[in-house]
């Protein structure tokens, strides 16, 4: 197994809808080892194939299901998801942040689907399926999303919209080339964040 370097916002890859998985080998099944790994030594929640510069529909999870009371670890391949109409209003600061390994240092608040079904297939073509509220929800959202080339950057509010902008600016995540190496670049989200870097 091997630590993948996570590309960064800017990247292709993350940009564009991943391909479907066709082919349930050891080469995938290495390639799913490598990305649980990868999430680890990240101390991330989720990590989508994607990340690591492969445009392929698969996403590790480890992470707490508060709402479940139970500690979930799993992979997603080629997954449909289904959720419950996301709520209105604003998004709140302290409980509703978000934040994403291929954007480093950030988090910006967002809406999500409360209740959420996601159902696909793990490394070896077997049928997986969760049904997850809260936090949890959130994680699926997140990275089900990146299969679909869409960041959670690109669906803030007005508001964060343009304090993103200007961030990605700043940080200079508009452009290709760029990623970190987990455990040997500084972890661009330090150990004692309560928000979900995925
Ligand atoms: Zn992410």
């Amino acid at each position: 197994m091997s630590i993948h370097p996570i590309v960064v916002y800017g990247e292709p890859v993350l940009h564009r809808r991943a391909e479907r998985v066709t082919e349930f080998d050891d080469e995938l099944r290495t390639l799913v080892a490598d990305m649980y790994e990868t999430l680890a030594v990240s101390n991330g929640v989720g990590l989508a194939a994607p990340q690591i510069g492969v445009g392929k529909q698969i996403f590790v999870y480890d992470a707490d299901d508060e709402d479940a009371r139970v500690r979930r670890r799993g992979v997603f391949i080629n997954p449909v998801l289904v959720g419950s109409k996301v709520p209105e209003g604003r998004p709140d600061p302290e409980t509703e942040s978000e934040g994403c390994l291929s954007v480093p240092a950030l988090d910006f608040p967002l809406k999500r689907s409360q209740k959420v079904t996601i159902t696909g297939v793990d490394e070896n073509g077997e049928t997986v399926s969760l049904a997850v509220t809260g936090w949890f929800a959130r994680i699926m959202q997140h990275e089900y999303d990146h299969l679909q080339g869409t960041l959670y950057v690109d669906r803030l509010q007005d508001k964060w919209k343009r304090r993103w902008k200007r961030a990605q600016k700043a940080e200079g995540y508009d452009v290709p080339g760029q990623s970190w190496m987990p455990g040997v670049d500084p972890d661009p989200f330090g150990h004692d964040l309560d928000t979900a870097e995925d």
